[in-house]
C-alpha cells in the first residue's frame, strides 16, 4: 500500500466574485484526517498535529482569475517590460498582506481560448487589512481581491473595467505551508520503515533526507522510493540536487542577482510592483 499522508491543500475552501472563502478551522481533509486515524492506532508513524496543530501559522489565502480582455496583458507588459508569463512572481514588499501576483505564461491549460489571461496570486498575511480595501484578506471577495492587485498595480484608471472582465476565485489553504512547521526527526514517517514491506508514506508529509518540501520533485522522490522499497523494480532514486554547494551556481546566482538589482536600478517602470508610483503611472496614461 502506498499512501500520501497529507496534502497542502487538504481542506481548502473556496469562495467567489461575491463571497468569501471560510475558514474552517476544524477541517481535516481526506489524506490527514487518514494519516491521524492511522497513528491514533499504530504508533510509529509520524506525528501530524505537529502541522496541523496551528492553523494560523500554516494558512493562506490564494486566489486564481481569468481575464479576458487584452488591455490586461498590455498594462502588465508594460509596467514590466516582459513578455506576459514571463516575469515570475510579482512580490509587493510593502503590501500589509504581503501579495505576491503570478501571471501564467500562455497557455496555462489545455483547450485555453486566446482571450483568456490566466493568473493568480497570494497573500502571506491573510489575517490583515489591505491598503485599499480595509478588510482583512481572508474576509476579501473575488472582486475585492481584485480591486487590491489592482491598485496595487496601479491600474486604477482601468480598475472598472479589468474587474468586469475578470473572475477571481479566492482559496483558503488551511495547510498550504504546514511542511514548514517547526518539527524533528521521527515526526514525518520515513516513505518506507526498515524491514517493514508494507506500508508507504509518499508525498510532503514522510521524510526524504535532504530534500526541499513544497516541490513536486518532493513528492515524486518519495513516490520512487516507495516503489523501489516496495516493488523491487531495481530502479534507481536520483540523487538531490545541491545546488547551495555548486560554486558555479553560486557565482550564477551572485551574477543574477547583481544583473537583477542593476536592472531594477535602470528600469524605473518596474518600481511600479513596488509602490514607486510615479513611472507606473506615466505609463499607464501612455495606454
Ligand atoms: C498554490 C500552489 C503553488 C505551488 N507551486 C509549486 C511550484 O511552483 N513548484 C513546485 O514544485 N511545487 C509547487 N507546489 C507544490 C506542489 O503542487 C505539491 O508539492 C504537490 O502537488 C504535492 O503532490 P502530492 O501528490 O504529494 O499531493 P497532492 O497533489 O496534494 O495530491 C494528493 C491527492 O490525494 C487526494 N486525496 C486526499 N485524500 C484522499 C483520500 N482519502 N482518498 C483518495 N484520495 C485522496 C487529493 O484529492 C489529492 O488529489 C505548489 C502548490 C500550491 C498549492
Amino acid at each position: 500500500m502506498i499512501f500520501t499522508n497529507g496534502s497542502m491543500t487538504d481542506a481548502s475552501t473556496l469562495g467567489s466574485m461575491t463571497t468569501a472563502a471560510v475558514l474552517d478551522c476544524g477541517k481535516l481533509g481526506g489524506a490527514l484526517s487518514l494519516w491521524k486515524t492511522l497513528v491514533a492506532k499504530q504508533r510509529g508513524f509520524g506525528y501530524p498535529e505537529v502541522f496541523i496543530g496551528d492553523i494560523d501559522k500554516s494558512k493562506w489565502l490564494s486566489f486564481t482569475v481569468t481575464t479576458t480582455l487584452p488591455l490586461l496583458r498590455q498594462l502588465f507588459e508594460h509596467l514590466t517590460n516582459i513578455t506576459l508569463g514571463r516575469e515570475g512572481l510579482i512580490t509587493f514588499k510593502e503590501s500589509d498582506w504581503l501579495m505576491t501576483l503570478h501571471p501564467h505564461y500562455y497557455p496555462a491549460y489545455p483547450g485555453q481560448p486566446e482571450e483568456a489571461i490566466v493568473w493568480w496570486g497570494y497573500g502571506l498575511n491573510p489575517d490583515r487589512e489591505g491598503d485599499f480595501v480595509k478588510k482583512r484578506m481572508a474576509d476579501c471577495t473575488g472582486a475585492e481581491l481584485l480591486r487590491e492587485a489592482f491598485s496595487h498595480l496601479h491600474f486604477d484608471d482601468n480598475l472598472d473595467v479589468l474587474t468586469r472582465h475578470s473572475h477571481a476565485i479566492p482559496c483558503m489553504m488551511l495547510y498550504i505551508t504546514s511542511q514548514f512547521m517547526p518539527r524533528v526527526k521521527g515526526d514525518r514517517p520515513e516513505v518506507v520503515h526498515e524491514g517493514s514491506i508494507n506500508p508507504a508514506f509518499v508525498g510532503q508529509f514522510s521524510e526524504a533526507p535532504d530534500d526541499v518540501v513544497f516541490t513536486v520533485e518532493y513528492s515524486v522522490r518519495t513516490a520512487q522510493m516507495a516503489v523501489k522499497a516496495l516493488l523491487g523494480l531495481g530502479m534507481t532514486v536520483p540523487p538531490v540536487y545541491k545546488g547551495q554547494r555548486n560554486p558555479l551556481v553560486l557565482l550564477a546566482a551572485g551574477i543574477a542577482e547583481l544583473e537583477g538589482a542593476g536592472r531594477r536600478a535602470q528600469a524605473p517602470v518596474r518600481r511600479g510592483c513596488e509602490h514607486a508610483t510615479r513611472a507606473g503611472t506615466r505609463g499607464r496614461k501612455e495606454l
